[in-house]
């Protein structure tokens, strides 16, 4: 569904913080990027996202090179095609858990229901509450289905369990499987855990802003399995 071809970073005049990346992510698959912190994680995911441009390269999807849209192409895409989400929740304080997940259905073309989205997440009973009435995890929980209401063909997650305990870890991670299975969404997961990593399909190792291990998983480990360190 997306294709990196030979994408680099940099930041002003400073070394390379992305160093010639090229992959190819499958649809459907559930992926996690690995890697020590200023390894370029977030930069990658950013440019697959179309959120930041790189220095050179080309990120396909399907026929199209995102970094080439006009400014109107590139909000149509970030509007219509993915989901990103990430560590801060990043709700409007003053709007309900409901409003604030309308705000992610497109004007015009298929969205979810909020009601479906909210059973699946577990959030029916607060649709009507402020985010500062919530949880941690309600939270990230009503932020993935502001995110996932406009029928995304990808959902960009970076960190997003890093403010979360175990529990809302687990619960968080494993509604991302399902939704990644019930919607054949494609997801792609920034994370420090190795043992979240065991559950994904796919881990993509970034170290000095290089790919250096990708291992496709033939029996990732269902979430309930991971053990917590
Ligand atoms: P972490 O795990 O801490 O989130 P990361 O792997 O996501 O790290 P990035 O955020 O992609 O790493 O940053 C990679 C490098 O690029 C770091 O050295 C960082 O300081 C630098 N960098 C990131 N954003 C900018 C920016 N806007 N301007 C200048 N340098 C930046
Ligand atoms: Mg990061």
């Amino acid at each position: 569904i997306l294709t990196v071809n030979e994408v680099t970073k940099q930041y002003r005049n400073n070394e390379l913080v992305l160093k010639a990346i090229s992959l190819e992510i499958e649809e459907g698959s559930f992926t996690v990027i690995i890697g020590p912190s200023g390894s370029g994680k977030s930069t990658l995911l950013n440019i697959m996202s179309g959120l930041q441009k790189p220095s050179s390269g080309s990120v396909f999807f399907g026929d199209k090179d995102i970094t080439q849209f006009s400014e109107h192409e590139l909000a149509d895409f970030r509007r219509l095609d993915i989901g990103q989400i990430f560590q801060q929740y990043l709700l409007l304080s003053h709007l309900t858990a409901e409003e604030n997940i309308r705000i992610g259905a497109p004007a015009t073309g298929g969205a979810y229901s909020v009601q479906e989205l909210a059973e699946i997440l577990d959030i029916s009973g607060v649709l009507d509450q402020y985010p500062g009435e919530l949880s941690g995890g309600q939270q990230q929980r009503v932020a993935i289905a502001r995110a996932l209401i406009k029928k995304p063909r990808m959902l960009f997650c970076d960190e997003v369990t890093g403010a979360l305990d175990e529990t809302n870890s687990r619960k968080v991670i494993s509604l991302l499987h399902q939704i990644c299975v019930k919607y054949g969404v494609t997801v792609l997961f920034i994370t420090h855990n190795y043992e979240i990593a065991r559950t994904a399909d796919r881990v993509i190792t970034i170290k000095d802003g290089s790919l250096i291990k990708d291992i496709h998983h033939k029996n990732p480990i269902p979430v309930e399995q991971m053990s917590w360190v």
